[in-house]
């Protein structure tokens, strides 16, 4: 059992629930919280783990519920191994994710949240967007070109736009969390330095080279238009119904912590409960175990 007071300090500093002051500066990609090393962070991971894949088989025997992680970040943040490490547990069978590229001609035919749309969890199990919506506020703002490409009408693209943007975002996870999905947004916010590292170690080691691509170093070139994209987000999309948490992400062990911490607190918030046994069911289960019993 993970005690709630090795979560606690894993997920209030932070998670971001109002815009108003945030500031992305202030929060640090190194820190490492109260855990000192990686040996201490690998024992709470597993029971971590472990609790979340008890968790997630309640959210699917109930039914009710559905979980929505959202995982954002520059190049070489380590969503990829978070989403490993932390859904390790999970049972496949209850558990979606999809990673969001470059939108296809299809989607470009429809507005910009139709393709996430489509691959919401449903009730009783985990979806994870490995990039998602939020792209249309992040690439897409640094690249105004892409913007261009969307077969938007002329007249719809005016200074207000990202403000549009993040209004129907807002509006859509609303919709979401009334309905029973439960909406967590995780901004794995790395240095430029470390970046610089992982690039380093891809284009060393051979069996990482596929994961480089040289367009990276070119998205590395505005940084400083990406964090302040990413900062613009935060500001209007962290809700306490739809928390952002700014993830420290120069040390992976660390970021897994954060993120499985906040996954248990989330699916803990609901309460789930295996579907009781009715007593007419009670009936229906003596008469079948009678028919079994009678075979020969
Ligand atoms: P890795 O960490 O392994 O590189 P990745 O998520 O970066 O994984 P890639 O295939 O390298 O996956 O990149 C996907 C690309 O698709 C990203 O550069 C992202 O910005 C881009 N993308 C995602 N959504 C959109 C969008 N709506 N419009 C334009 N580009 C998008
Ligand atoms: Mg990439």
């Amino acid at each position: 059992m993970i005690n709630p007071d090795t979560l606690r300090p894993l997920i209030s500093p932070y998670r971001i629930t109002t815009g108003k002051k945030f500031n992305l500066e202030s929060c640090k990609t190194g820190d490492t919280g109260e855990i000192k090393e990686k040996g201490e962070a690998r024992e709470i991971l597993e029971a971590g783990v472990a609790r979340i894949a008890e968790l997630q088989d309640r959210l699917y025997a109930q039914d009710q519920w559905s979980l929505l992680l959202v995982f954002q970040a520059m190049d070489a943040a380590g969503k990829d191994s978070a989403i490993k490490h932390v859904m390790s547990g999970v049972n496949p069978q209850g558990c979606q994710v999809y990673s969001f590229k470059q939108p296809s001609s299809e989607d470009l035919d429809h507005d910009f949240l139709w393709r996430c749309q489509k691959c919401l969890p449903e009730r009783g199990r985990i979806g994870v967007f490995n990039r998602s919506y939020y792209e249309e506020t992040l690439v897409v703002r640094v690249h105004p070109e892409f913007l261009s490409k969307q077969k938007l009408p002329k007249k719809l693209i005016t200074k207000s736009i990202w403000e549009d943007r993040f209004d129907a975002i807002n509006n859509f996870e609303k919709t979401l969390v009334q309905s029973g999905t439960i909406v967590r947004k995780f901004f794995l916010n790395v240095s430029k330095e470390e970046q610089k590292k992982r690039f380093l170690a891809r284009l060393d080691d051979p069996t990482k080279n596929w994961k480089f691509s040289s367009a990276d170093v070119t998205e590395r070139g505005r940084w400083k238009e990406y964090m302040a994209a990413y900062e613009d987000m935060i500001r209007h999309t962290a809700r306490e119904s739809a928390p952002w948490y700014v993830v420290p992400a120069d040390k992976k062990w660390f970021t897994r912590l954060v993120v499985m911490a906040a996954i248990i607190d989330a699916l803990e918030s609901l309460d789930l409960q295996y579907p009781t046994v009715t007593d007419s069911m009670k009936k229906d289960n003596l008469a079948a175990r009678k028919l079994l019993e009678a075979e020969k």
